[in-house]
């Protein structure tokens, strides 16, 4: 027996997906949430573009925005299934809200809670944890994505300041609207010696500024991203998380609860797109029969339930033991996401087969499920990127995943 939270559950009991009854508590209070608050609004704001600020504040107020930061720092002090069931529930709804909270709650508060003194923590956790201020990551360049370790924003010490010059690319949050800055971006940059250090910057500082609002993306698109140019951008020295040129770490330990939440995105797609598929299987009527008794369409539904249930597996046996204060997962939150994204879009695909006509029309959501999930084979790391890393990480000698 195992002694969860004073129950005792038997090892053939136990619910991987739901595995304290607070996880259980967190999925229901999802499901409300979403049926009631999400839903109605997913399909307007996709077509408008539109990051709804009004439904982040709410996230707020159900503690989810500083969901894996311990409660002595403000947080809901939960862990990765934690925020696996949050990403996977709001994306069975609207990926693209879903990934302005991923950057917000992952990139921005988990980021700079894990890197953060006690003081710079009760500096930026505040505002972030309560949906005052929109927080997002800038990593990406115009020119630079994948090699990221060849970014070129720098960081030039000034006295009691750093003089930040580059771009960042696609950053999600990186605008609340077409003409508006986000609040606060946690920056990788380089600093003297060419290593990569790590920073709190704010609106308002001077030579921050909005490059660009990207519009007209295929999909995510209730999320907003941006271009920011930083010119001589002035940042105070303490503004940097930890040393100086000691960011790599930060960065790959970030990686691994991305990669990990954009895998449980995917599963909420999958998750969706069945439960569309299915529905109308029954109720729709071709030559006199329900279309859920013709084989080429039951091929679509088990083929994508077999394929989203050892997604939905692999997701939660990693997020079970990923510890979010140590990296050391790169080569399952790489394969996590590598399955779950190819997964969820080939779901939702199949999720507009099964609806024909009706599956290419915005009203019965697959079609903007599957928009939404191309990007899960981009962002956070191509899929190509992560087939290169499993690959260098498996070559290690006696990999211990292989014994
Ligand atoms: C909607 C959206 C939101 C985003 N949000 C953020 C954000 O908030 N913050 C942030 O920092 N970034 C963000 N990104 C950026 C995202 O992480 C990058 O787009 C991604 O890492 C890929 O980089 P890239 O676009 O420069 O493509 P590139 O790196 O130029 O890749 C182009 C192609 O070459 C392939 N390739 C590159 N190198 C190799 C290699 N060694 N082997 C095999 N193939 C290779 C890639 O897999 C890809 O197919 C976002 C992107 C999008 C689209």
């Amino acid at each position: 027996m195992t002694v969860l939270n004073s129950r005792e559950v038997s090892w053939t009991e136990f619910d991987l997906f739901n595995p304290t009854p607070e996880h259980a508590l967190l999925r229901d209070t999802l499901r409300e949430f979403v049926r009631d608050q999400v839903e109605p609004q997913a399909l307007e704001h996709d077509r408008a573009e539109r990051f709804n600020l009004d439904l982040f504040r709410a996230c707020g107020d159900l503690d989810l925005l500083g969901l894996t930061v311990p409660a002595e720092a403000g947080g809901a002090g939960m862990d990765a299934v934690a925020s696996v069931i949050v990403h996977e529930e709001l994306s069975t709804s609207d990926p693209g809200f879903c990934l302005a909270y991923l950057a917000h709650a992952v990139l921005f508060v988990n980021n700079a809670y894990q890197n953060a003194s006690d003081e710079q923590r009760a500096r930026y956790l505040p505002d972030t944890i309560a949906g005052r201020k929109v927080g997002g990551m800038g990593m990406s360049e115009p020119d630079v994505g994948t090699d990221v370790l060849g970014l070129r924003t720098t960081a030039r010490l000034d006295g009691d300041r750093y003089l930040i010059t580059g771009r960042k690319m696609w950053i999600t949050n990186g605008a609340l609207d077409d003409h508006t800055l986000g609040d606060v971006f946690l920056v990788y940059a380089k600093t003297d010696g060419g290593q990569l250090s790590t920073f709190v910057v704010e609106k308002g500082f001077a030579g921050l500024t909005l490059g660009q609002k990207i519009k007209d993306k295929l999909g995510c698109r209730a999320s907003t991203t941006a271009e920011l140019v930083f010119e001589d951008c002035a940042v105070p020295v303490a503004n940097r998380l930890g040393a100086e040129g000691g960011s790599i770490g930060h960065m790959m330990r970030n990686l691994e609860l991305e990669r990990l939440t954009l895998a449980a995105m995917s599963l909420g797609i999958a998750m969706r797109s069945l439960r569309e598929m299915v529905r109308y299987a029954d109720e729709r009527v071709a030559f006199g029969r329900p279309i859920r008794d013709f084989g080429q369409i039951q091929r679509y539904i088990a083929d994508s339930y077999a394929q989203w249930r050892a997604a939905r597996g692999y997701v939660y046996d990693v997020a079970r033991r990923m510890d979010l204060a140590r990296p050391g997962n790169r080569l399952d939150s790489d394969g996590v996401k590598l399955f779950a994204a190819t997964m969820a879009k080939e779901a939702a695909d199949r999720a507009i087969q099964v609806l024909g006509g009706n599956g290419y029309v915005g009203e019965f959501v697959v079609e903007r499920l599957w928009r939404d999930a191309k990007l899960l084979e981009i962002g956070g790391g191509t899929i190509e990127a992560h087939q290169k890393n499993m690959t260098k990480d498996l070559s290690r000698a006696q990999h211990t995943a292989l014994r």
